[in-house]
């Protein structure tokens, strides 16, 4: 089975807000490690903060982790002023269908970004959301194994 995700960039930074708006989109799911934080760093740079601000402006926003650790999930919360799921079991749908609930979304209206295709890319799949699926925040301080695995895990991306 191929993933094709709407959109395949290298950062959040990249995000395209004017194609997302042409396209009807109204929210944007985040996964939380390695797509807006440093995978296990607890902490957001200050440029994703008010990154994440300003997208605030234009759509409804919300952060969708499978991490199970509520340290570190209050931790990444009292940073933010955006609702975190956790425990989201992506590539299940159900946070994510929750989650557009809560915040009043048709997941039509939704894109969910995120660096892991099997998890991130195929759960929004699942829930008929938009998809974009974006490079590891982390990818130049990860280690072989860590890298070649990402590597693995993209063969599933269809070009
Ligand atoms: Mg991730």
């Amino acid at each position: 089975m191929l993933l094709k995700p709407d959109f395949n960039i290298e950062s959040i930074y990249d995000i395209d807000i004017i194609e997302l708006k042409k396209m009807g989109i109204k929210g944007l799911f985040f996964d939380l490690d390695s797509t807006l934080m440093k995978s296990k760093s607890g902490t957001f740079s200050f440029r994703t903060i008010q990154f994440l601000n300003d997208l605030k402006t234009n759509f409804e926003l919300a952060i969708i982790t499978n991490n199970k650790n509520i340290n570190y999930i209050n931790r990444a919360k009292s940073q933010i002023d955006i609702p975190v799921y956790h425990r989201a079991k992506k590539p299940d749908t159900k946070v994510l269908l929750k989650a557009c609930k809560d915040l009043n979304l048709d997941p039509l209206n939704v894109a969910m970004i995120g660096d892991r295709p099997l998890s991130d890319i195929l759960g929004g799949i699942n829930a008929n959301m938009a998809t974009i699926l974006v490079d590891s925040i982390s990818k130049n301080d990860e280690n072989f194994i860590v890298r070649f695995a990402r590597f693995l895990e993209r063969l599933t991306i269809s070009k």
